[in-house]
């Protein structure tokens, strides 16, 4: 009896007894349908006799009480290798590798393995599910141009997949893997520590249920191949530093006709030498002198998006006051821009040339810093 026969055929059904059925009510079933199909009373007739073979097969299997164990571990694998089908082993690439050509990353051996008994044959209900796949995450590194504009960046992802070779089975081309004996095709066993038992992933087939005699010379025996695939990732124009994009459908394949994982990017901003970020603001500080500061001016300020502006200073602008150009910001989804905010910083010049100097002087001789910092000490003391 193969591996196979146990996944195709259900010999509960043909002997009509429960899965849990006595070992008793087995036997008795089995008599039962013996004396009606032996071929002793159906002379010449071939029906009969070829049920008389399934339920002699059915009865070999689920009376030994080891080998019913291991049918039972085999039809109780995940992944639908239960289908009722008939017929060899029709391999598709493409089934295996689901419909984006790279397998998920969170496949199960069970599901590739009941991917490749599935083909072509008929399927129980639910033997084959579909699964949506892994959400992927990574991080993405922007210059602040780009953050701005918006790009496409190839993103690289790693992801576990079938192996090519031996279609995720792990086994030799033309050999198939068999039924561990040491666990059953269970994949656990129970180790015995000082009077209570552990279970573990058994030592012979690494928690797989099943071991493979002539390995895969490419995977050797694992089943998995690590792949590589690009994703082509659209970064919307006004991304922020730390901003979370999430990319739907871009992350791991689904299974079995299942919906792609999502792909979420975490995005860095490189800083811009002059222009900060404030929410959809752009900032930017500005240099003046103090005779513009004083008396206002017209003054020029760049931009990130190219031409610089003329802005109004109005008179008497305070160092560190900050005015705002409209609409020169950063670009929101809805298609509008936050806007610019400047940041007035009145210059302090660490040099003077002479004539400066003199006239600087008379200023000082004329002003007022005495008086201003003697309010300032008045208020403190009332205070
Ligand atoms: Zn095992
Ligand atoms: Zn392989």
């Amino acid at each position: 009896m193969s591996t196979k026969d146990y996944l195709e055929k259900d010999y509960y059904k043909v002997l009509g007894v429960a899965k849990t059925a006595s070992q008793d009510e087995i036997k008795k079933a089995y008599r039962k349908l013996a004396r009606q199909y032996h071929p002793d009373a159906n002379r010449n007739d071939s029906d009969a006799e070829e049920k008389f073979k399934e339920v002699s097969e059915a009865y070999d299997v689920l009376s030994d009480e080891k080998r019913r164990k291991e049918y039972d571990a085999v039809r109780a694998m995940p992944g639908g290798m239960r289908g009722g089908q008939q017929g060899g082993f029709g391999f598709d690439f493409g089934d295996l590798f689901g419909q984006q050509g790279g397998g998920g990353a969170g496949d199960r051996f069970g599901d590739l393995f009941g991917g490749l008994f599935n083909r072509g044959g008929t399927r129980t209900a639910g033997a084959r599910r579909a699964r949506r796949g892994a959400d992927v995450e990574t991080d993405v590194t922007l210059t602040f141009a780009r953050a701005m504009n918006g790009v496409t960046v190839p993103i690289k992802l790693t992801s576990e997949a079938a192996c090519p070779t031996c279609r995720g089975t792990g086994a030799k081309t033309g050999t198939v893997p068999r039924v561990c004996p040491n666990c059953e095709g269970t994949g656990q066993e129970t180790r015995d520590l000082g009077g209570f038992g552990v279970q573990e992933p058994c030592h012979e087939c690494h928690g797989r249920g099943l071991v493979v005699d002539d390995p895969c010379p490419t995977c050797h025996g694992s089943g998995r191949a690590t792949g590589t695939r690009t994703v082509q990732a659209r970064i919307p124009a006004g991304v922020a530093d730390g901003q979370h994009l999430r990319l739907k459908g871009k992350g791991a394949p689904g299974e079995n006709g299942g919906p792609a994982g999502d792909l979420n990017i975490n995005i860095k901003v490189m800083p811009h030498p002059v222009f900060g970020r404030s929410g959809d603001n752009l900032t930017v500080t500005v240099p003046v002198t103090y005779p513009e500061a004083v008396l206002g001016a017209q003054i020029a300020v760049p931009t990130f998006q190219g031409q610089p502006v003329t802005m109004k200073l109005p008179e008497g602008t305070p160092n560190g006051r900050t005015l705002r150009v409209r609409g020169r910001g950063a670009p929101r989804r809805d298609g509008t821009r936050g806007d610019l905010l400047v940041t007035v910083e009145v210059h302090v010049p660490s040099k003077v040339d002479e004539s400066t100097r003199e006239e600087l002087e008379r200023l000082l001789a004329a002003g007022d810093g005495e008086e201003l910092r003697g309010e300032l000490a008045a208020r403190a003391r009332e205070s």
